[in-house]
């Protein structure tokens, strides 16, 4: 059996990068004294093996009195970092760039007098933490049909959260062009995840059976599967090698494998490892 990976998987840049600062930060302190706000990926085994390895994991309700904050790549509000500073935490910001864009897009429309309207999920940190920089004055729509219930705007400015499809922004910013005398669009999606996604479809042709390795609750491995489905009914999202049935491979010459954005190397490997054994 053929094993062929993706050309893109696993993490992006984003989520290396806060990973790769939290080992840097935990080098240069006590054992537990590293922690991070929220989770700082989706994926249940990489969380493991950093609290494994003395980094932890907080939230706003149980800062600590003392030591290193690592804000994640989601990034957060101006609020929760001063709340932070403000208790002599030492912060290492492991913002993506790409959301920090996104942040400084949202006050530059703001400044210019634009309506908002962010194209996401408003539960997302992501988005909570956008909406800190402009005192919330903005309106999330997850999808079309809560663009078009909008009220009509003169100028509106738009915003993508950086994981969702370019189709679905673009019809929602088709939307709001109906309605809106000016529109002034935001290209805030991150390709990182468009490479990975373009990279399965691409993989999708060639094989017969293919595994996405990603978190259940993970949103872009999700996406991932439904992209490979649409050329291999037979992809599936595995959270670790365990969940690989060998039955489900009888008679397959060429297995694909591709990785949610939080899927750590490591992972990858165990998975390319276990499927040589069969
Ligand atoms: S998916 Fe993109 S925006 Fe999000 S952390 Fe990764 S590189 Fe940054």
């Amino acid at each position: 059996m053929e094993i062929v990976l993706a050309e893109s998987l696993g993490f992006c840049m984003g989520v290396k990068r806060a990973v790769d600062l939290a080992y840097r930060a935990l080098e240069k302190s006590d054992p537990q004294q590293v922690v991070t706000l929220g989770p700082l990926i989706h994926n249940t085994q990489e969380i493991e093996r950093l609290t494994k390895d003395g980094i932890g994991v907080i939230d706003e309700n149980s800062i600590p009195e003392n030591g290193t904050v690592i804000i994640r790549a989601h990034g957060v509000a101006p609020q929760a970092y001063e709340a932070l500073k403000s208790r002599g935490l030492k912060i290492m910001d492991g913002t993506c760039p790409y959301v920090h864009y996104s942040q400084r897009k949202a006050m530059e429309l703001q400044q210019e007098g634009y309506t908002i309207v962010i194209a996401g999920d408003k539960d997302h940190p992501e988005i909570r933490g956008i909406l800190g920089f402009i005192d919330n004055q903005a309106y999330v729509v997850k999808t079309v049909a809560e663009a078009k219930a909008l009220a009509a705007f003169d100028r509106v400015g738009t915003i993508a959260q950086t994981t969702i499809s370019p189709q679905k922004y673009q019809a929602i910013v088709e939307a709001l062009r109906e309605e809106s005398k000016e529109v002034k669009v935001c290209e805030t999606i991150c390709d990182a995840t468009e490479e990975n996604q373009r990279a399965v479809r691409e993989l999708s042709l060639e094989v017969e059976m293919l595994y996405v390795i990603g978190g259940r609750h993970s949103a872009n491995s999700n996406k991932l599967v439904e992209t490979a489905r649409e050329n291999c009914p037979r992809a599936l999202l595995i959270e670790n090698a365990d969940e690989i049935n060998p039955e489900d491979l009888r008679g397959v010459k060429r297995v694909g494998i591709s990785a949610g954005a939080s899927t750590p190397d490591w992972m990858i490997q165990i998975v390319v490892e276990r499927l040589r054994e069969y």
